[in-house]
């Protein structure tokens, strides 16, 4: 921290006029100060909770775009963890932000997951607190001029929920894109996996995991399950609300035992790739162009 030169504390005995005058010229050399170092240049940092206010203010004075990950804290099985979905988000927008100068957000850790509650450590919020809560993160940055917002998605049961916040702000004026891996990922994820290897904890997840924090993940306790249906005789065209544990006992979803770091780090690399190209589009972008047409 610079020293601010302080005459009022070398002459403590001065009062009245004379007093007056030092103080006056002290809290001029105090704001002389505190301007230069607002003036000065922050080194860039891809995370926002890094930065100063000083840093965060010269961001927002000319940039409209963040980056923002949110994910779950629910199971993934008796090998992953519990982050998987947070952790991955978090991970991919790091990494985008680093590559497009793009500044990303601390990680919204809790998602719609209570179809995991059963299987312990799971923490889970109501799609409709989760959106209010969002809603809430979105509009306190567009106070900084932030109109374009890149929510990085790690946790399929949030998708719903992102969209329609999409949908609503972009009525508020803030274009919301929602970004998610498995979609960007989804030509590669198909010639490296299986359907089976695709479930829920299951190889593909679990090879990013062991791409991105491999000390995380405990292989010897990975295990194959196939997911069964909750009647015998599974209806088609029907969706109901059952929850994990009614198809599965390890809260896998298929087959996991194949997952390798190695076709992680090629699954991380597409999505990564895909990210910055859109991240890239977008920052170009002018929010008029991304805002509801009117009626015509
Ligand atoms: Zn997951």
């Amino acid at each position: 921290m610079k020293k601010i030169v302080s005459f009022g504390l070398s002459f403590p005995f001065l009062m009245g006029t004379r007093g007056a005058v030092l103080k006056s010229v002290k809290w001029r050399m105090m704001s002389y100060e505190y301007e230069a170092t607002c003036e000065r240049e922050e080194a860039w940092m891809p995370n926002l909770y890094e930065m100063t206010w000083l840093g965060a203010k010269e961001y927002f004075k000319s940039n409209d775009i963040v980056l923002l990950p949110v994910g779950s804290t629910e199971q993934h099985g008796p090998h992953n963890p519990l982050g998987t979905d947070h952790l991955i988000a978090r991970d991919l927008a790091e990494k985008a932000a680093e590559r497009t100068r793009v500044l990303c957000l601390p990680t919204v850790p809790f998602g719609v997951s209570s179809h995991h509650r059963q299987f312990w450590g799971t923490v889970h919020v109501r799609s409709d607190v989760f959106k209010a809560y969002l809603r809430e993160v979105c509009l306190s940055l567009k106070y900084y001029g932030v109109n374009k917002i890149v929510i990085v998605n790690g946790h399929g049961g949030n998708t719903r929920s992102l969209v329609e916040l999409a949908r609503e702000l972009r009525e508020a004026g803030m274009f919301i894109s929602v970004f998610i891996w498995w979609r960007a990922a989804r030509q590669r994820l198909d010639d490296v996996f299986s359907l089976e290897e695709r479930g829920h904890a299951a190889a593909e997840e679990t090879s990013v995991n062991l791409a991105l924090h491999p000390r995380l993940v405990n292989m010897k306790r990975a295990v194959d399950e196939r997911k069964r249906q909750l009647f015998p005789e599974a209806s088609v065209g029907v969706i109901y609300g059952s929850d994990t544990i009614d198809v599965t006992d390890s809260g896998v979803m298929g087959i996991s035992k194949t997952a390798s770091a190695e076709k992680g780090k090629g699954i991380v690399q597409v999505a990564v790739e895909e990210l910055v190209r859109h991240v890239n589009v977008l920052k170009k972008a002018n929010i008029e162009d991304l805002l509801p047409k009117p009626l015509r």
